[in-house]
Formats: structure tokens, C-alpha cells, sequence
């Protein structure tokens, strides 16, 4: 085994998967919808492989991108960042957001430079950076409210702290907005911020908006590559799984200025070569049929999440009825749930050397077929303890699915 996989070997999503599939619990763990996706994409994809005239749409296609499918996601980006983006050499489609980050970050970042990494942080980006040679720098957002009703909003940067993360090693920074798995969506003096010290010490952002379309009411995404001056040392992920509720699909996409697309497309084009055909064919089509109906209640990037706002609402009420806190997300669709009470009552075993909300979410998983996430996994080693209080669920579920969860929880109270 090769030594760079050392320090890296686990893997949240693996972990609980597996667990999971032994203990078959009510799975609000990671984040998929437990509903059908969309019938446009459903409906495209069948079409695509069936095509009886156009047999290639089964074969490899372009490696950075099926054409149909950087067509749809040029016209729709040029839109929403205010700016022709070229088709040709500022996309790439990849296997995923997941891949999309791993080509970013192994394109870019050269051995001893240092990622900033704002806390709490899709797991991935830790061990990427570290693949790359990277130094990951930890900034944690820290709550200025701990007691009463508290929402992701309440969760912030300290300027000071994160100026002091800047070096003259420092190469990117990665920010999910909205973000998983508290919900914060940055607001647009928070990214202006971030932006200012990416601009004075020449630095790259790496932004994972693959919640983009999921905000709620009073909210509005922020795209960095919008930001004054920030095109050019942005580069803007993105996920067809979590778009178009398809995560079995595994397509997602990156783009930015050709000078940062060069690198990941080098690594992208050296491992996985070209994604998907079928799928990206379908991806394409239900892009140009949300493109057509941009900005209705019916088109999809406006419908869905109306619909997660309610489950969002009904959700913070059940978890209250349980006696329990949440933190209310202000985009993506999951929640902190706090546990220290019911945690402080119950035995749940386990190793000591294991962090308690590890230890509760499989407590809760084998002894009340409940699953979800620990959320000190989004932390780093030494700032784990900011989310051991916590749980996360997911809520992209069907409504009957989160009253059971609810009931689940109240028979702990
Ligand atoms: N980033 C974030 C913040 C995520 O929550 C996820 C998982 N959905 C990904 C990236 C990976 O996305 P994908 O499933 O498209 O690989
Ligand atoms: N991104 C999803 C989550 O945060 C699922 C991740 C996965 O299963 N790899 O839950």
C-alpha cells in the first residue's frame, strides 16, 4: 500500500454506508432523496441509451465534456456569472463533485502549498489536499449563539482568524456555499471578505456550490466567480447528482478561466480520460429544459427547493417536539441536530478513543435503526469537539420517513 493512502484510510461515507446495510435503519444519514427524481432526466436518460439512430451515444465521447452537455452548462453559467464562459476550454465535466474537487485540487496545488479549509468541511477536501502534497490550514466557523432558536447563520468567520490562516505558502481556499452539513449560506459581505484576502495574497478559490439552487426564503446564492476580480481565480463546482436529485448518477462539473481548467483537465484526462455518455447526454437535456423555464415556480431549480423549505420547517418542528435543538439551515438539506442531552442519558458504549457522536449515531443505528451522520467528521482532528454535540440529518426525504425519525426520537426523550 502505497504510503501517501497513510492518515487517510477512513472514509465517513464508507463507515456509515456499510453500517447501513447491515443494520437496514430508517437512513437519514447521507444525502439523497428517498422520492423519484425529476421524470425530464429520468425520461432522457432511458432515451439516450435506447436511441436507435444514434448508437454512439453509448460510446466514449469528448473528454472534458460531452459537447451537448458543456453546451447546456456554458449557456446556463455565461448566464448566472455575467460572463461568456467558453465551452471549449472553462468546463469539465467529471465523475461527480467529488472528482471535480480531486482534479482541482491534485491540478493545482503543488507539494507544501497550503489549502485553507473553512470548518465544518465536506470530508473529502482533507484528504485531497493531502494527496496533492498539500498542507490543509483549519478555519473553523464559530457559533456567536449557542442558546435559544439558532439557525446557520449564526455560525461565522473570525476575520482576524481567517486573515491569520493567509500565508505566503497559502494557494486556495475551499468554501461550500450553501454548505454541508450546517447549511450556512455565505452571505455577500462574507465572500466579499474572503475574496479581499484572495486578492491580496494571490490566492485561488476553490467553490463547491453544489447546493446552489438549494436556499430558502430570505436567502440568495452568492457565486464567488462574480465577485470583482474574483472570475480569474475562481474555480466553481458543481453536481448533476444533487441538481437534478440523480446521486447515483455521479456527474458533476468544475469551471473557471482556461489558465486554472488547464491543470485539472490534465489530471482529469490521465485517470478517469471521459465521463459517462448516456448520462451526460440526459444531464444536457434537463439543462435545456430548465434553461427554457428559468425563473417559473415549475422550473426545477425553484420547485424543489420550495418543496425542501416545507420539509425543512416540518423537520425543525419534529426534532423540537423531540426535545431536541436545531440548528436551522439556511440552505442544502441537512441539519444539526443537538444530542448532548439524550447522549449525557444513555449508555452508548463504544471505544473512549472515539469521538461521542460517532459513538451515538451507531448507538442509534443499531439499537433504534435510525441513522445519521457525525458531524465531527466535517472537522479536523483538533477541532472535532465543535461538532461531538451534534447530529446530522438529512431531510430530502419523504414526510412520512422523517415523522417515523421523529417518533423514533421522541421515545428517547
Ligand atoms: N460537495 C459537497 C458539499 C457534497 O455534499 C457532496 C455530496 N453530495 C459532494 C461535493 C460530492 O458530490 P457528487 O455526489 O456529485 O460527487
Ligand atoms: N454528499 C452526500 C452527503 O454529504 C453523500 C456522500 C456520499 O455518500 N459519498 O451526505
Amino acid at each position: 500500500i502505497a504510503e501517501k493512502t497513510s492518515g487517510i484510510e477512513k472514509s465517513v461515507w464508507v463507515e456509515f454506508n456499510q453500517l447501513a446495510l447491515e443494520v437496514k435503519p430508517l437512513n437519514l444519514g447521507p444525502g439523497f432523496p428517498d422520492f423519484a427524481a425529476p421524470d425530464t432526466v429520468r425520461k432522457a436518460l432511458a432515451k439516450a441509451c435506447t436511441n436507435d439512430t444514434n448508437f454512439l451515444l453509448n460510446q466514449y465521447t469528448r473528454s472534458f465534456g460531452h459537447p451537448r452537455l458543456i453546451a447546456a452548462l456554458s449557456k446556463l453559467y455565461s448566464k448566472l456569472i455575467g460572463r461568456e464562459i467558453n465551452q471549449q476550454t472553462e468546463v469539465l465535466v467529471t465523475a461527480g463533485a467529488y472528482e471535480a474537487l480531486f482534479v482541482t485540487i491534485m491540478g493545482l496545488v503543488n507539494k507544501g502549498d497550503e489549502v485553507i479549509i473553512i470548518e465544518p468541511f465536506y470530508e473529502c477536501y482533507m484528504p485531497q489536499v493531502k494527496l496533492a502534497g498539500g498542507t490543509p490550514v483549519f478555519v473553523p466557523l464559530r457559533p456567536r449563539k449557542t442558546t435559544g432558536v439558532t439557525s446557520s447563520e449564526d455560525w461565522v468567520l473570525d476575520t482576524e482568524e481567517l486573515a491569520n490562516a493567509f500565508s505566503d505558502k497559502t494557494k486556495a481556499i475551499i468554501v461550500n456555499t450553501p454548505n454541508n452539513p450546517l447549511g450556512k449560506v455565505f452571505k455577500y459581505e462574507e465572500l466579499m471578505m474572503i475574496a479581499g484576502l484572495c486578492k491580496k495574497h494571490n490566492v485561488i478559490a476553490i467553490m463547491d456550490e453544489v447546493y446552489e439552487w438549494m436556499f430558502y426564503t430570505g436567502q440568495e446564492h452568492i457565486r464567488m466567480a462574480t465577485l470583482p476580480d474574483m472570475w480569474e481565480r475562481t474555480v466553481t463546482i458543481g453536481s448533476a447528482g444533487k441538481t437534478f436529485s440523480v446521486t447515483g448518477w455521479k456527474t458533476g462539473w468544475a469551471f473557471g478561466p482556461a489558465h486554472l481548467m488547464k491543470g485539472p483537465q490534465v489530471i482529469h484526462q490521465h485517470s478517469v480520460y471521459t465521463c459517462t455518455t448516456p448520462v451526460q447526454e440526459a444531464v444536457a437535456e434537463g439543462f435545456e429544459i430548465e434553461l427554457q423555464r428559468f425563473g417559473t415556480p415549475e422550473c426545477y431549480f425553484k420547485s424543489l427547493p420550495a418543496e425542501l423549505e416545507v420539509k425543512r420547517d416540518n423537520f425543525v418542528k419534529i426534532l423540537s417536539d423531540s426535545g431536541l435543538n436545531a440548528i436551522i439551515p439556511e440552505g442544502g438539506y441537512f441539519i444539526l441536530a443537538d444530542v448532548s442531552d439524550i447522549i449525557s442519558k444513555i449508555n452508548i458504549g463504544g471505544s473512549p478513543n472515539e469521538r461521542k457522536d460517532f459513538r451515538f449515531v451507531k448507538w442509534l443505528s443499531r439499537n433504534r435503526k435510525l441513522q445519521g451522520i457525525p458531524p465531527s467528521a466535517f472537522y479536523s482532528p483538533e477541532h472535532g469537539h465543535m461538532g461531538e454535540n451534534y447530529i446530522r440529518f438529512c431531510f430530502i426525504k419523504e414526510d412520512e420517513n422523517l415523522e417515523k425519525a421523529g417518533e423514533i426520537l421522541r421515545a428517547l426523550k
